[in-house]
């Protein structure tokens, strides 16, 4: 037997420490090992990633490759700017490639990309190695477990899980790698990432004449911002195994933050630093590997003298209900993402809520996407223009630093949907995928579906108000100073609800409360502006709760034929 031609494909999981997919490379003793990272055109052209999502992605890669190279000086992680499904029938052929090993991925796209993989591999005689590594359980296997259905509550993970057995402790980081081998390529061609001439098909990986590219210098080299286009990144959150496995040493050797953490206790508020970990950029990037975080915490909490939290609150609890949506998404697939079709998705006729018709249960108007006001309050919500420092703090953070606390998302995703604007929880989902430097589909998803309540969750007669809810975390209202500047003299007696302040206060406080707040100054310069609320808060939240008992009282799914076919209209 010729000895093995590994390419490692590293994607979910940018590290060295705790992979089980890299140990089986490795385990292979292969005589050359390339580890390897297809620039997916589709992540470049098809998702939306904001700047602040890309430099955390670089900042991964970099930390990696370097980390590669310092157990293997001939080694790096070696970028190829190609579509997998075109690439790797290449590089099979060049490399004489006999195994193509990695990390299972079981989101709706990658999970296809990767069938199609498997296939071109088979085709061309290559085995291929896949492992688990990404959750805390196989997502395939937690359906299983679960009745061959979607995941949709903690305690249907716990059960399942508990029949699959325990949580596999973490393997260390690799002592060595072996070398890659040669790593000319015949079809080279050089080309940057944000090419303006490639078309669909070149960019969506079908047109073969896309050349696999090693980048501007034939180097291999992680891409510069520059490369992926004119895009600037604002976000003080860093990237990379290195820094993500510093950040947990220090969670850790703080027993009891980390043996008490209790996620309702969490102040949204905290910034500077946050009150919760902000290690999810680096479990979607697989910069940390989410085992290696359940163990740290568990074994801290098994030893812990006081009464340490437990699941749902506690930080396990977390990773558990990550581990809950991924589940759902890979019960569901690419149906996981949307309403329409989906059977655990309630079908809600989210517009412009302004009376209720009495007759058929529905809220007269139009469908969002038509409606002019709801247009209008998805900009300003996005903008961070809404007249509610609350909300315009929460979105403002999002752009600019690409993270927000968990119950700030609360407050942000509420106020969209059934809380006041009663908007498309899709709508902001994919605002939400474009900014978070967090941005994991099943999470990102599933908690707007929860949010919305209109799948995993059902009170929604419990809303957020964007006035008390933030009081009770941050009475001076700092977090609105620091992501509002205009209303940072305000007193904090208005900086909720800046509207009540007498017009004298808001002139001496250097700022008019009037308009939409589009960024401009008075006409004399001196004075900044913010906006009115956009609405009446309270009239909101009971017309969007009267739609949303009707909605439920009706009882429609997105699989259901009268959604199917739009009929739901005349109901
Ligand atoms: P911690 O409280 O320190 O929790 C530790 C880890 O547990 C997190 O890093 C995360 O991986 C996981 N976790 C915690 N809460 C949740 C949760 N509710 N659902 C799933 N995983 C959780 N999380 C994402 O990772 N990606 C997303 O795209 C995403 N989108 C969201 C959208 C909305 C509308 C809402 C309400 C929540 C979303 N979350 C998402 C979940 C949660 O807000 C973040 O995981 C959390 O705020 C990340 O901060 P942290 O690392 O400090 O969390």
């Amino acid at each position: 037997m010729p000895a093995p031609r590994v390419i490692y494909w590293f994607r979910t999981d940018l590290r060295l420490h705790d992979s089980p997919a890299l140990k089986a490379a490795i385990d292979l003793e292969p005589e050359c090992l390339y580890p390897i990272w297809s620039w997916d055109p589709h992540y470049l052209y098809r998702a939306p990633v904001g700047p602040n999502r890309w430099k955390f992605l670089l900042d991964c890669q970099n930390d990696l490759s370097a980390s590669i190279t310092k157990l293997n000086p001939r080694s790096k992680l070696f970028l190829i700017r190609e579509a997998p499904q075109t690439l790797f029938p290449k590089l099979f052929n060049e490399w004489k490639i006999t195994h193509l090993v990695f990390e299972k991925d079981t989101d709706a796209y990658g999970n296809d990309r990767d069938q199609n993989v498997i296939e071109l591999a088979k085709k061309a005689g290559v085995d291929v190695v896949v492992k688990i590594g990404r959750t805390l359980y196989d997502p395939d296997q937690l359906v299983k477990e679960n009745k061959g259905k979607p995941t949709m509550s903690i305690s249907q993970v716990q059960a399942a899980g508990a029949r699959i057995g325990q949580i596999p402790r973490p393997i260390p980081a690799p002592q060595s790698l072996p070398d890659p081998g040669n790593t000319d390529l015949s079809f080279h061609q050089e080309r940057p990432l944000n090419d303006p001439d490639f078309n669909t098909a070149q960019r969506d990986g079908t047109d073969k004449s896309y050349e696999a590219l090693a980048g501007p210098n034939n180097d291999f080299a992680v891409p510069t911002m520059e490369e992926l286009g004119p895009k600037e990144a604002t976000t003080p959150h860093r990237g990379g195994e290195s820094i993500a496995l510093k950040m947990l040493d220090e969670i850790i050797s703080n027993e009891d933050y980390t043996a008490t953490f209790e996620k309702p206790k969490t102040a949204p508020t905290a910034f500077g630093p946050q009150s919760t970990t902000l290690l999810s950029p680096h479990l979607h990037f697989g910069s940390l590997s989410c085992r290696e975080f359940y163990w740290r915490v568990q074994d801290v909490v098994d030893k812990y003298k006081g009464k340490a939290s437990e699941p749902p609150t506690s930080l396990t609890g977390q990773l558990l209900f990550r581990d809950m949506y991924f589940g759902a998404q890979a019960s569901l697939g690419y149906l996981f993402g949307q309403t329409y079709k989906n059977p655990q998705c309630r079908f809600i006729p989210w517009h412009l809520p302004s009376e209720i018709d009495t007759k058929t249960g529905f809220i007269t108007g139009k469908y969002s996407k038509d409606s002019d006001q709801a247009e209008e309050w998805f900009t300003r919500w996005k903008e961070g223009r809404t007249g509610f420092p609350w909300i315009d703090a929460l979105m403002r953070q999002l752009k600019l630093e690409g993270w927000i606390h968990h119950l700030g998302r609360h407050a942000v995703a509420c106020f969209l949907t059934r809380g006041g604007c009663y908007i498309h929880w899709e709508r902001g989902a994919e605002v939400f995928e474009e900014w978070l430097i967090d941005h994991e589909a099943a999470c990102n998803i599933g908690n707007w579906q929860w949010l919305s309540c209109t799948a995993f969750f059902s009170q929604y007669y419990r809303c957020y108000s964007p006035i008390a809810f933030p009081k009770k975390w941050d009475k001076a209202g700092d977090f609105v100073r620091k992501y509002v500047p205009e209303l940072k003299n305000f007193d904090q007696k208005y900086i909720y609800e800046p509207a009540n302040a007498p017009i004298a206060d808001q002139k001496r406080w250097g700022c008019l409360i009037e308009g939409e707040g589009d960024g401009t100054s008075t006409s004399e310069g001196k004075l900044k502006l913010y906006p009115k609320p956009m609405f009446d808060f309270a009239e909101r939240r009971d017309i969007c709760i009267k739609g949303m008992k009707n909605a439920y009282s009706i009882g429609l799914y997105g699989d259901n034929p009268k959604v199917l076919d739009g009929s739901w209209r005349e109901l």
